[in-house]
């Protein structure tokens, strides 16, 4: 029942914080707008009432706030009045300090009004001042510099009254904060995972499809880049319907991940991106590198999977054997090219000559040979 409450409470204070600025602005600025109605009748009461000083601050600052908000609403302006509210709550303070306060509210508009101000700039920081003011007096009260400071005394309440009041200020204050802090917390590992999720593979831990794309864009576009070789793998593994219908999809999954893995073990370089392009199918881009080159790393990666020896049943053949891939290659100057995706397409064209070649095998565009 606790937890459920608690739970409401969380929520609240979440969407408090983190529903979407527009509205936030809007919710802000009413609440300010109101509070700021209220703290003006207050004022002027106190203004009334003799404590002619602080009064008559509140009344020019909240003045300068409403009228600077609701004519103008302009941020800068809220700073200024906002600065001009901390240099008047110092001035409030020394005046306490060297004359005594007394009337209870002069310290109470100390904790309040500066907070009402920051609420305009940020309402974490109000609360987060709200809660330390309220500790601060409390201990006043109970120190011996309270009877110095001549802090108020009324017959009515008891000094355990204040400082019970003031306590639970700030504890209420201090459980908005530290909700608030754990909302924060949560929504900052969603984020990181949101992002660690648009950018890899969640089964094979290696860059995605839209990653790929991404960086050959990013390659596309660098005048660096566009006469210089470029060149692209596509890895598609062979008869891999036939493990899947053999061995399940999730025995399938851990090959795959295998497989990825094994190809990232096998290039030589971060300066390439290795991706998982779709199902059973992955790209390598590699920036800076001719064919030959790009052919031997395909040679590699090929011999990396034979040795992972994943044996399975073939049964059209009905014999035994090892899982293996097919690579197409192409090497082109990206100034070549009226669009990236002819990169992927030539890549492509030899990955199908490799299939019908009999698999297992790496094909570039510059012979009809197989390179194994
Ligand atoms: P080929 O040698 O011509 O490439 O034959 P193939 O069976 O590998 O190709 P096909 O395109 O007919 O089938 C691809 C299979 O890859 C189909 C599907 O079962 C499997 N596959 C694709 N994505 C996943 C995946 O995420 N997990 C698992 N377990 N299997 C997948
Ligand atoms: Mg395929
Ligand atoms: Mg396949």
């Amino acid at each position: 029942m606790f937890s459920r409450y608690f739970g409401k409470l969380k929520q609240y204070v979440s969407n408090l914080y983190h529903q979407d600025e527009s509205r936030q602005i809007f919710q802000k600025r009413m609440l300010s707008v109101v509070l700021s109605v209220i703290a003006v009748l207050m004022a002027l009461i106190n203004f009334l009432s003799g404590d002619a000083l602080y009064g008559g601050v509140m009344v020019f600052y909240f003045g300068f706030v409403l009228t600077s908000m609701t004519l103008f609403g302009k941020k800068s302006l809220e700073t200024v009045a906002t600065g001009l509210m901390g240099i008047s709550s110092v001035l409030v303070l020394l005046y306490a300090l060297f004359f005594g306060s007394d009337n209870l509210t002069t310290l109470l508009w100390l904790a309040v009004i500066p907070s009402l101000s920051m609420m305009f700039l940020r309402l974490r920081w109000a609360v987060t001042f709200l809660s330390g003011t309220f500790t601060f007096l409390a201990v006043l009260y109970l120190s011996p510099l309270a009877d110095w400071l001549h802090l108020p005394e009324n017959p009515a309440f008891p000094r355990w009254f204040f400082v019970a009041a003031h306590g639970i200020f700030a504890v209420v204050c201090g459980t908005l904060e530290f909700l608030r802090h754990l909302t924060d917390l949560r929504l900052e590992e969603s984020r990181k995972e949101i992002l660690r999720l648009s950018f890899f593979d969640d089964l094979t831990q290696i860059f995605n499809r839209r990653s790929f794309d991404a960086s050959l864009l990013k390659l596309w576009n660098n005048p660096a880049q566009t006469r210089k070789m470029t060149s692209l793998l596509m890895i598609d593994i062979d008869n891999f319907k036939m493990y899947n219908d053999n061995y399940g999809h999730l025995q399938g999954d851990k090959i795959l991940t295998k497989i990825a893995l094994a190809i990232r073990s096998a290039i030589p370089s971060d300066r390439f991106t290795i991706a998982r392009y779709g199902g059973e199918e992955f790209v390598v881009l590699m920036p800076e590198t001719d064919e030959r080159e790009a052919i031997e790393i395909a040679e590699l990666i090929k011999e990396t999977v034979g040795r992972l020896e994943l044996i399975y049943f073939d049964s059209n053949e009905s014999v035994s054997k090892n899982l293996s891939v097919s690579i197409g290659v192409a090497t082109q100057q990206m100034a070549e090219l009226d669009s990236p995706e002819t990169l992927i397409r030539i890549a492509d064209e030899n990955l199908y000559r490799a299939k019908r070649s009999g698999k297992n095998s790496v094909w570039s565009a510059t012979d009809n040979l197989p390179h194994s």
